[in-house]
C-alpha cells in the first residue's frame, strides 16, 4: 500500500543523506532586480578563480524557459547557440564558462525548464510515479535536484549553478524551490547561495541606492532562500556605508557584500573579483582550502590586451545583427586570434541583405579580411555569395564558417566551375546542381547513426551536432595552421558538401584540406562517402572555409589556430 503522502518522499529522504554521497560543493548563483547583469560572466569568473586554486570545477546553467534547448531559438532574440563537444545546443553563457574555465561543458551543463518538464512527463507516461499525482513539488523539483547532483559524477570539487532569469519571475520558481531544498539536503558547508543584484548610483544626489537590492533579497527570502553572499553590480565600487546598509537589511555579514564594477574588458573580471576577496570568502564558507589562486595568467592577458600595437579590421557579412550576442563566440575568437600578432581586431559588420554586386566594391574596398559566419535559411545568402566572390577575385583573406563554407562552394561552382545554377538543397530543394545537400538517411533515429544522441529533440536531432574528427591534408593552409593531421571540431548543420561534385570542383582548383570520417560512428562496415570539412583555394593568399564552428573552441589563453592564421593573413594583406 502506498503511504499517504508518498508523493512527498523526496530523493533526499529516501536514501542516505546527500552530503555523504557527494563530496562536491555547490555554489548557487541567483540574480535580482534586472536581467543582463552579467550573472554568467560573474559566475564564470568566480569559477576560474576556484580552478586557479587547483580545484576541479565545473558549471551548470538552469534556464527557466520552456524550449527543450535554445537550438530552435532565433539568435537575434536569444543570442548565439553554443554547441558543446557532446552535441548539446546550449545557452551562450556556456561559452563564457568554457572560455573562463577552459574546461569542456557537456549536455549536463545546461538544463531548461522545458527539458526538466519533458523528463518528468516521460516518466509519468512510463508509469514511474506508480499512479501518484505528479506535482511541481516534489516531482519537478526532484528532477531539478537530480540534474544538479548529476554534475557531481565527475568527481568535481565545486560546481557553480547559475539560475537563469530574475528572482520574482513565475518561471524560475520551481528552480528556486529546488535549490532551496538542495541546501537543506546537502547541509551547511556544502552549498552556498550568491545573489547578484544591481546597485544604481544616483549622480544627482551622489549616492548609491541599496533599495533595489533590499527588495530582491526580500523576494528571495520570501521563498525561503537566505543568500550567503551578495554581489552588487554597479558602475563604481560601493562605499563601506552602502555595504553596511545592505548587510543590515539583507541579514548578511558586512564581509559578505561585494561589488562587481563594470569592466571594459571581461577578462579583468577574475582579477577584480579576486581583489574584492570574493574567492576567499567563498572558500572559507565552503571549506575549500586557503591556497591562493594564481591569477597571473589573467593579469598577463589583460596587460597584453591593453598594449596591442597593431590594429586590423575584418569585414563580417552576417545576418543576425551586429549589436546583440548572436555572434558572441565569433567576436571573442577573432579577438583571441589577434593576440599572438599583437593586434587588436575590429569588426566591420555588414548585413548580408545589403550587399549587392553593384555596391560590394564600395562596401568591402580596403578590407583586410572578409568573414562569412554560420546561419540558417535563404535570407542574405546572395549577399554572402557576392562578398565571397569579391574576396576570391581580389585576393582578400577569407574565412567562411559553416554556412560560410557552403556559400563559398556555391560561389566557386557558379563562377569558376561553370555550374551557373549551383545551389544548396536548403535554398532550392530540387535543383540538379545542389553542390550542398542533405544526406538522407544519415541521421536516421532508428539506425543509431544519429549525430545527436538525445532522442528527445526532433528538430535539433536532424543536425550533425558536436565534435567530429577531421583529417587534414598536408601542404595546405589548414595543415599549416593546426600543425597537426588530426583535429576535432564542433558541428551544427544539416547540409553537407555534395561528394557528387567533388572531382569536378577539385579539377577546377578547389582544395579539400580536411575530411571527416567515413561515417559519424567511424564504422568501416558502412560504405559512406567521406565528408568534406575544410576547403581552400590554391591560387589565393588565404581562402578557407570550414564546415564546423572553430569559434566554440577558441580560448583567450589558447587562440584557435584558424583565427590566428586568418588574422595573420589579414595583417599581411596590403
Ligand atoms: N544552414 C546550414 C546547414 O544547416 C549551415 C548551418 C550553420 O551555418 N551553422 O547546414
Amino acid at each position: 500500500m502506498p503511504r499517504k503522502n508518498a508523493n512527498f518522499q523526496t530523493q533526499a529522504d529516501s536514501r542516505e543523506p546527500l552530503s555523504r554521497r557527494s563530496k562536491t560543493k555547490f555554489i548557487i548563483v541567483t540574480g535580482g532586480v534586472l536581467s543582463s547583469l552579467g550573472k554568467g560572466l560573474t559566475s564564470a569568473a568566480l569559477g576560474s578563480l576556484l580552478k586557479a586554486k587547483g580545484l576541479k570545477v565545473s558549471m551548470q546553467k538552469l534556464d527557466p524557459y520552456l524550449n527543450l534547448d535554445p537550438g530552435t531559438m532565433n539568435p537575434r532574440q536569444h543570442g548565439e547557440v553554443y554547441v558543446t563537444d557532446d552535441g548539446a545546443e546550449t545557452d551562450l553563457d556556456l561559452g563564457h564558462y568554457e572560455r573562463f574555465l577552459d574546461t569542456p561543458m557537456t549536455r549536463r551543463s545546461s538544463y531548461t525548464a522545458g527539458r526538466i518538464y519533458s523528463q518528468v512527463l516521460a516518466k509519468e507516461r512510463r508509469g514511474d510515479y506508480l499512479g501518484g499525482t505528479v506535482q511541481v513539488i516534489p516531482h519537478v523539483t526532484d528532477e531539478v535536484k537530480a540534474a544538479i547532483l548529476s554534475m557531481s559524477d565527475d568527481n568535481l570539487d565545486v560546481v557553480l549553478i547559475e539560475v537563469g532569469g530574475t528572482v520574482g519571475d513565475i518561471e524560475s520558481l520551481p528552480f528556486l524551490e529546488a535549490v532551496r531544498q538542495l541546501k537543506r539536503d546537502l547541509g551547511r558547508g556544502n552549498c552556498l547561495f550568491i545573489h547578484l543584484s544591481y546597485l544604481p548610483y544616483l549622480e544627482t544626489s551622489g549616492e548609491f541606492k541599496s533599495k533595489p537590492t533590499q527588495h530582491s533579497v526580500k523576494e528571495l527570502r520570501s521563498i525561503g532562500i537566505q543568500p550567503d553572499i551578495i554581489v552588487c553590480r554597479g558602475k563604481l565600487p560601493s562605499s563601506a556605508e552602502t555595504k553596511a546598509k545592505i548587510a543590515l537589511f539583507c541579514d548578511v555579514p558586512i564581509d559578505a557584500v561585494f561589488t562587481a564594477v563594470d569592466v571594459k574588458n571581461i577578462y579583468e573580471l577574475p582579477i577584480k573579483l579576486f581583489q574584492e576577496g570574493l574567492e576567499k570568502k567563498v572558500s572559507r564558507l565552503l571549506n575549500l582550502g586557503r591556497q591562493e589562486p594564481d591569477i597571473s595568467p589573467w593579469q598577463g592577458l589583460v596587460a597584453r590586451q591593453a598594449k596591442l600595437t597593431k590594429k586590423v579590421t575584418i569585414s563580417m557579412i552576417g545576418k543576425y545583427g551586429e549589436l546583440n550576442d548572436s555572434y558572441k563566440s565569433l567576436k571573442e575568437a577573432l579577438g583571441h586570434g589577434g593576440l599572438p600578432h599583437d593586434a587588436e581586431v575590429k569588426i566591420n559588420y555588414h548585413n548580408a541583405e545589403d550587399v549587392r554586386p553593384d555596391n560590394v566594391a564600395a562596401l568591402l574596398k580596403g578590407s583586410k579580411g572578409i568573414l562569412v559566419p554560420g546561419g540558417f535559411g535563404l535570407r542574405g545568402v546572395d549577399g554572402m555569395v557576392t562578398a565571397i566572390a569579391y574576396a576570391r577575385e581580389n585576393m582578400i583573406p577569407f574565412l567562411g564558417i559553416c554556412l560560410g563554407l557552403q556559400c563559398a562552394v556555391i560561389e566557386f561552382a557558379r563562377n569558376v566551375a561553370g555550374l551557373s545554377k549551383a545551389n544548396s538543397e536548403e535554398f532550392k530543394p530540387n535543383c540538379r546542381d545542389n553542390v550542398i545537400f542533405r544526406m538522407v538517411g544519415w541521421y536516421d533515429p532508428n539506425s543509431g547513426l544519429r549525430a545527436n544522441r538525445d532522442p528527445s529533440d526532433d528538430l535539433g536531432g536532424s543536425m550533425r551536432l558536436g565534435s567530429y574528427p577531421c583529417r587534414l591534408t598536408p601542404n595546405t593552409k589548414a595543415y599549416a595552421a593546426y600543425d597537426s593531421d588530426l583535429i576535432h571540431e564542433r558541428h551544427r548543420h544539416r547540409f553537407e558538401f555534395n561528394p557528387k561534385f567533388l572531382d569536378l570542383l577539385v579539377k577546377k582548383g578547389l582544395v579539400i584540406s580536411g575530411q571527416g570520417p567515413a561515417d559519424p560512428l567511424e564504422n568501416p562496415a558502412l560504405p559512406r562517402p567521406k565528408l568534406v570539412e575544410i576547403i581552400e583555394l590554391a591560387n589565393h593568399p588565404w581562402f578557407l572555409g570550414c564546415q564546423f564552428h572553430p569559434e566554440f573552441k577558441s580560448r583567450p589563453m589558447r587562440p584557435h589556430p584558424l583565427f590566428k592564421a586568418f588574422i595573420e593573413a589579414a595583417l599581411g594583406h596590403k
